[in-house]
């Protein structure tokens, strides 16, 4: 296993940087995700420093012009630019990849610019692909509106379509089918298998959005999922300080086995003297290419300090999302109990629309993200959370600490009541994301501001 092969190639110039040699990584021993969590990625030698340091420099010294020029050729290894390759960066997307069980990662600014970066790597304008119709409303706005703008077209479909009507979906010029594990908010759990056979089946790598599981509780190569993307800003950072995301690839997906398909992988990349992706870097071939032609292009990199962020929240990960699972799973059923609760959708919980598929795919436990309706409807729900204490009213989910939302007047703001039922949002919809606090607290926060 290894991370972005294009910063692979870099590795031994990283020694340079380092004062080191780092080809001795511990990286293609099986051990368990927890010890990942906290020894992945950066493995200092003698003398080096024990945390992860942030490389905070644009650039890397070299001695000779035509050193350089190799680099820029991606003849030689080194890091040249932090656009490109930084080694902060590098050693949390190793750590990310490993935890996935990619054979290869890249960091980006964004969870945004990851799904972006993901599905432009292999379609250009006048290609097309497929996408579960619950994904979270940004990822559905870039791909409707902003990558329709470019020439990209995507249908989508619903998540529980049938094997036929996911085929029907498919066209000559479909590049890839693109879900979330756990679907932000509407809490649909992907049918992986189901999913990736129908991807497979015309010849096309399913993109798995694993954010809201986690590899703590789900890894979708394991289900046939060929690449796979987070938004860092959630659990992973898991603290609400910095925005990032990941892309992992399995490597397993044939590029060459459809090569007609994907001419960028597979043909010379006139950018970088014909290099021919999948010839030159095999199974990095998909990042390498995100990277040097991506990256290099539209510059969604992660800042180093943002990247060393993201590390700390690594490192306990597999602390708190058991912990987020167990609170949510007590926050659902006492919601559930109540008699001014109208409805309530948490994929752990037992009698669930999505909990035998969660039970298949993520077993160990699925999100802290609740989503729920009181009998009151709209008017209730501004009311229940103004009186919340504990949980704070915040645009963002998955952190350390209890937040809530009201999709229809904040993130879905602008939608007629029509539009939000479209959009697979009801009204009433209170989007609840149960942190790691006490969960009697929580619970109480809940009562008080259902009765006071
Ligand atoms: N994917 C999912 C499942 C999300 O929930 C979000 C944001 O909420 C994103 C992607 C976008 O990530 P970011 O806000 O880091 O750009």
């Amino acid at each position: 296993m290894s991370r972005n092969l294009f910063c692979d190639r870099l590795r031994s110039k990283r020694a340079c940087v380092a004062g080191r040699t780092r080809r001795k990584d511990s990286m293609s021993k099986k051990r368990s995700i927890e010890t990942t969590c906290i020894q992945g990625g950066w493995h200092p030698e003698n003398g080096e420093a024990r945390v992860l340091p942030i490389y905070q420099s644009t650039t890397f010294k070299y001695s000779t012009s035509e050193q350089m020029g190799r680099l820029f050729d991606l003849e030689e290894n080194g890091y040249f630019y932090t656009r490109l390759a930084n080694p902060t960066n590098d050693a949390v997307a190793e750590k990310i990849c490993e935890m996935e069980g990619g054979a290869a990662a890249m960091l980006t600014s964004s969870g945004q610019a990851a799904n972006f970066y993901s599905v432009f790597n292999i379609c250009s304008a006048g290609d097309h692909f497929i996408c579960a119709a619950t994904v979270y409303g940004g990822t559905s706005n870039l791909f409707t509106v902003t990558m329709k703008k470019m020439g990209i077209e995507v249908t989508l479909v619903d998540p529980e379509s049938t094997d036929e009507e996911l085929d029907a979906a498919f066209r000559p010029n479909t590049k890839c089918v693109f879900g979330e594990s756990i679907a932000n908010p509407a809490l649909v759990v992907l049918d992986i298998e189901k999913f990736a056979r129908a991807a497979h089946r015309h010849g096309v790598p399913l993109i798995v959005d694993n954010t809201f599981a986690t590899p703590i509780n789900c890894r979708p190569f394991e289900w046939g999922a060929d690449i796979v993307t987070h938004s860092t800003t959630k659990y992973m950072d898991g603290h609400a300080m910095s925005v990032g995301g990941c892309i992992v690839d399995s490597g397993n997906f044939d590029w060459e086995a459809h090569k007609d398909k994907f001419p960028g992988l597979t043909q010379p990349d006139a950018s970088y003297h014909g290099v021919v992706y999948t010839e030159k870097f095999g199974k990095g071939a998909y990042i390498t290419k995100a990277t040097a032609q991506v990256m290099r292009d539209l510059g969604s990199i992660q800042a180093p300090m943002n990247a060393f962020l993201l590390n700390v929240g690594l490192e306990t990960l597999h602390l708190r999302v058991p912990r987020h699972c167990e609170n949510a799973l007590k926050a659902a059923k006492y919601l559930k109990s109540r008699e001014d609760v109208a409805w309530v959708n948490y994929p752990g919980l037992e009698g669930d629309r999505y909990y035998e598929l969660a039970q298949k795919y993520m077993p160990k436990g699925t999100c802290g993200v609740i989503s729920f309706g009181l009998k009151g409807g709209r008017e209730a729900a501004g009311v229940f959370m103004d009186k919340l204490k504990l949980a704070a009213i915040v645009t963002h989910v998955a952190d350390a600490r209890t937040c809530v939302l009201h999709p229809a007047s904040h993130t879905h703001r602008q939608l007629t009541d029509e539009q939000l039922a479209e959009a697979g949002v009801d009204p009433s919809m209170i989007r609840l994301s149960v942190g790691i606090e006490n969960a009697d607290d929580i619970i109480e926060d809940i009562r008080q501001a259902l009765e006071d």
